[in-house]
């Protein structure tokens, strides 16, 4: 392999084009104006225009050039914390309504694509969690009994199950959440920019907001070349919040995570793997993401690479991690490299805030953007159209900025190192165990 790694994203490739749109040359007025073009900003902006309010998008690069679009197009319900933990941590009332509008959070994807006839290879055939130990196992059966006493469809699975659904002799065991499903995630935040534009709202890209102030009634936009101005901003630029809100910056640690695809799997190979079209997430510490692509490529991501552009070597780790996974892949050429930041917080939930009267901000999706991101546009839509807190079903709590924040960094990658090590002894360990002993 040479030294230096295209980068290039599969779903770049294969989605269908978004709309033109220029950027910002002169000064605006809008009843709400929405800084970021990817799921939540498009979706808080889609609701807005379906409820006749006149907004304007302004995005600082392409649409879904970020993560919305470079995710890997798994569509996963509810947050990072399970339901019985989140109901201790912030109360029975509080915490059971953010687990119940976290989980509705694929049906609002599916429903915009139906509703908007979004061309972006959506399926909902399920999201599988494949154990990689015992132990493992027995903490998906507690998810699993949680979720089956709040009436959730999920399915424990045995090695055999988990054996037939993906393909992977390399797991004890697992759960099939029903709920969860795949789409083209760059097809996807295309799509719902188109119909915002269809819903006549305006998108502005290559437009970044420099500075944010309040003059009068209104909040005042800067861009390069021009400006908005609106009573109601909404901030939704999750991981690649900049210096506009510099607490805001520092509720969250962007945390790359990076993506490999291999050429289209011929058809007898392709049927053994993920047969009944399913995403999966992996138990590891440091969990490995895959799926199939409409075009039958396997599509594999982990997080941590902190390279800013990917070594030979965390390329590799891919490679092998495909490898491991699937041992009948080990002559498939892989076509296509690419990754992107997760925003991670300290509490492993998303959250939403008001940061003065006027201006709300929703980000921190720990890796599970797609359907939480879409709910978070439509929550922050449905606040900036006055309703109240305690009907809005998900709590809006104050910024509380990571103390150390610079260091943060610094923190994660080495906590990523240690977590890489734990996982590469427990498969060392895997292996010893599974060995033939010897017999002279
Ligand atoms: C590699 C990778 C794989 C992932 N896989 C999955 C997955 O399989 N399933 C899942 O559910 N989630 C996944 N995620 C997470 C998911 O993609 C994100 O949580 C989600 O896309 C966040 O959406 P967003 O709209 O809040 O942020 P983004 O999509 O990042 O959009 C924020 C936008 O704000 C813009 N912006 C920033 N600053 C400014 C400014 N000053 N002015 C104007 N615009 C600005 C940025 O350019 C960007 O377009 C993954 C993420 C990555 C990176």
């Amino acid at each position: 392999m040479s030294a230096t790694v295209l980068l290039q994203s599969l779903w770049s490739v294969t989605a269908p084009p978004g709309p033109e749109c220029s950027t910002l040359s002169a000064t605006q007025r809008a009843q709400v104006a929405v800084i970021g073009a990817g799921y939540t900003g498009l979706s808080a902006a889609l609701h807005l225009a379906e409820a006749r309010r006149d907004v304007v998008v302004l995005e600082a690069a392409e649409i879904g050039e970020r993560a919305s679009g470079v995710n890997g197009g798994q569509v996963i319900p509810g947050v990072k914390v399970d339901p019985d933990n989140l109901e201790a941590l912030l109360g029975p009332y509080v915490g059971g309504r953010l687990v119940a509008t976290a989980a509705l959070g694929p049906d609002l994807v599916f429903e915009l694509i139906a509703r908007h006839g979004i061309e972006c290879d959506a399926t909902r055939a399920g999201w599988i969690q494949p154990a990689t130990s015992e132990f493992a196992l027995t903490l998906l059966a507690r998810r699993a009994e949680q979720w089956w006493r709040r009436g959730a469809p999920l399915d424990l699975l045995s090695r055999r199950e988990v054996l037939q659904l993906t393909g992977s002799p390399r797991y004890c065991g697992g759960l099939l959440d029903r709920r969860g499903g795949t789409v083209q995630p760059l097809a996807y935040v295309r799509g719902l920019a188109h119909a915002l534009l269809r819903a006549g709202g305006r998108i502005y890209t290559r437009s970044p907001a420099l500075r944010l102030a309040r003059l009068g009634g209104a909040w005042s936009i800067e861009t390069p070349e021009g400006g908005v101005s609106a009573p109601q901003v909404i901030i939704a630029t999750d991981a690649y919040t900049g210096v506009l809100n510099e607490n805001l910056r520092r509720t969250m640690v962007p945390v790359p995570s990076f993506q490999v695809a291999t050429a289209p799997i011929p058809p007898p190979l392709r049927s053994t793997i993920l047969p009944d079209g399913q995403a999966a997430s992996d138990t590891w510490h440091l969990l490995r993401y895959f799926r199939l692509d409409a075009g039958g490529r396997l599509v594999l991501g982990t997080r941590g690479t902190f390279a800013a552009a990917p070594t030979v070597h965390s390329v590799q780790y891919h490679y092998r991690a495909v490898h491991e996974i699937y041992p009948q892949l080990k002559d498939i050429a892989f076509e296509y490299h690419w990754g992107g930041l997760v925003a991670m917080t300290r509490d492993h939930l998303p959250h939403l805030h008001e940061l003065a009267p006027g201006l709300l901000a929703g980000l921190g999706y720990n890796g599970r953007g797609i359907a939480m991101a879409t709910m978070m546009g439509r929550l922050l839509a449905r606040r900036a159209l006055g309703v109240s807190v305690v009907e809005l079903g998900f709590p809006v709590t104050p910024v509380q900025p990571m103390p150390f924040h610079g260091l943060s960094g610094i923190g994660a990658r080495a906590a990523i190192q240690y977590l890489r090590c734990v996982d590469g002894l427990a498969r060392l360990r895997r292996r010893v165990s599974t060995q033939v002993p010897f017999r002279a």
